[in-house]
C-alpha cells in the first residue's frame, strides 16, 4: 500500500516525486518517460535559475533528481497507467505491468500534441509532414516551408526553422495572434523570411512520396488556394492525456481535469492533479512544476489529518 501514487514524469510528476520523497511520504512514480514535452526543443530560456539549457538536457536533470531520492521511499517505474479505480476508501491502479494500491493519486499525465485533420495528413506523416521542428527541421535544408498554427509554438517553430529554411509561411486559422507573446509576434511579423497567411486552413496536404504541396482554404472568401510547399511543421494545441481517468474525476469540455487551484485537488476525494493535463488557464515548465509543489503540500496535510 502506498501513500502516493503520481502519474508522470514531466515537470509536473518530477516535482511530485521529489516533494513526495522529502516528506516522506511512501511513494510510486509511474511514467512512461522521464522529462516532459519540451525535451524535444533546442532551447529552453525561461526555466528559473537556468539562463539556457536544451529540452533533453532539463529531462536528464528531472531524472537525476528524481533518482537521487529514489529510495524505499520513493519508486519509479517505467510503465504506462491505463486505470484507476476506487476500492474501499483506496485507489487501485491498473498499468500494463501490473495493480498498486494507494490512499492518494495525483494525477501529472500532461498533455499531448493535437493532429492536423486534412486529407493526406496521416499518408505524409513522417514524408514531410512532422509535429516536431528540433527533430526534423535540418532535414528541410533551403526548403520553402510552412507553419500551421498560430500559437507561441507556432511562432517559434517558424523562428526556429528560419536557421534552415529558404522561406517560412505560417497559416494561421485567426486574423491575429491572440495567443502568442507580443514579442514573439513582433519577432516574426519584422522578418523578411516570413510570411503570414492569416484566415487559413489547412485541407489537402500533397505529395507523392514526399510533401510536394498543400491546398488552404481562405475562410474569409471561402476560396481554395494551393501552394507548392516543401515540408509542412505542424503546431495546432495541445490535448491533455486524461483518457484513463475518464469516469473517475470531472473533466471539462477539452477533457481537462477540473482542479480547485488554491489545492489541486478534483472533485474526487483523495485525487488531486497538476499540470498541463488540468484545466488551469496557462500551461508552462514552471507552472507545471509549481502547481505540482502546491498540490504536494495539500497531499501532505490531507493525509495526516485524515
Ligand atoms: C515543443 C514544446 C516546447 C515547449 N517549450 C517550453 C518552454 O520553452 N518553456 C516552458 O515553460 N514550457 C514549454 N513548453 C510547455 C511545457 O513543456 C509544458 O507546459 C510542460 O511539459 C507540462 O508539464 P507536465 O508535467 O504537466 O506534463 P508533460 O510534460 O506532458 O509530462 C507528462 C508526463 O506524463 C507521462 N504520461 C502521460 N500519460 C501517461 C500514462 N497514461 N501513464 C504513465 N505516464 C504517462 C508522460 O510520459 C510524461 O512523463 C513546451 C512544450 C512543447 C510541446
Amino acid at each position: 500500500m502506498y501513500d502516493l501514487i503520481i502519474i508522470g514524469g514531466g515537470p509536473a510528476g518530477s516535482a511530485a516525486g521529489v516533494y513526495a520523497a522529502r516528506k516522506r511520504l511512501k511513494t510510486l512514480m509511474v511514467a512512461d518517460s522521464v522529462g516532459g514535452q519540451s525535451v524535444v526543443s533546442a532551447e529552453i530560456q525561461n526555466w528559473i535559475g537556468t539562463i539556457k539549457i536544451s529540452g533533453e538536457e532539463l529531462a536528464n536533470s528531472m531524472r537525476k533528481h528524481v533518482e537521487a531520492y529514489a529510495s524505499d521511499i520513493l519508486t519509479f517505474a517505467e510503465e504506462r497507467a491505463e486505470k484507476i479505480e476506487a476500492k474501499d476508501g483506496n485507489f487501485v491502479l491498473t498499468t500494463e505491468k501490473g495493480s498498486y494500491t494507494t490512499r492518494a493519486v495525483l494525477i501529472a499525465a500532461g498533455s499531448h500534441r493535437r493532429r492536423l485533420e486534412a486529407i493526406g495528413a496521416d499518408q505524409f506523416e513522417h514524408k514531410g509532414l512532422t509535429y516536431c521542428a528540433s527533430c526534423d527541421g535540418p532535414l528541410f535544408e533551403g526548403q520553402d516551408l510552412a507553419v500551421v498554427g498560430g500559437g507561441n509554438a507556432a511562432l517559434e517553430t517558424a523562428i526556429e526553422l528560419l536557421a534552415y529554411a529558404k522561406s517560412v509561411l505560417i497559416f494561421n486559422r485567426g486574423e491575429d495572434f491572440p495567443r502568442a507573446d507580443a514579442v514573439t509576434v513582433e519577432k516574426i511579423l519584422s522578418n523578411p523570411k516570413i510570411r503570414v497567411i492569416n484566415n487559413a486552413e489547412i485541407t489537402e496536404v500533397k505529395g507523392d512520396t514526399f510533401v510536394n504541396g498543400l491546398v488552404y482554404k481562405d475562410k474569409k472568401s471561402g476560396e481554395t488556394k494551393e501552394l507548392p510547399i516543401g515540408g509542412i511543421f505542424v503546431e495546432i494545441g495541445q490535448l491533455p492525456n486524461t483518457e484513463f481517468v475518464k469516469g473517475l474525476v470531472d473533466l471539462n469540455a477539452q477533457n481537462q481535469i477540473i482542479i480547485d487551484p488554491r489545492t489541486q485537488q478534483t472533485h474526487t476525494k483523495g485525487i488531486w492533479a497538476a499540470g498541463d493535463c488540468t484545466d488551469v488557464l496557462y500551461h508552462q515548465n514552471n507552472i507545471a512544476a509549481g502547481d505540482a509543489v502546491r498540490a504536494l503540500e495539500d497531499i501532505y496535510k490531507t493525509l495526516h489529518t485524515k
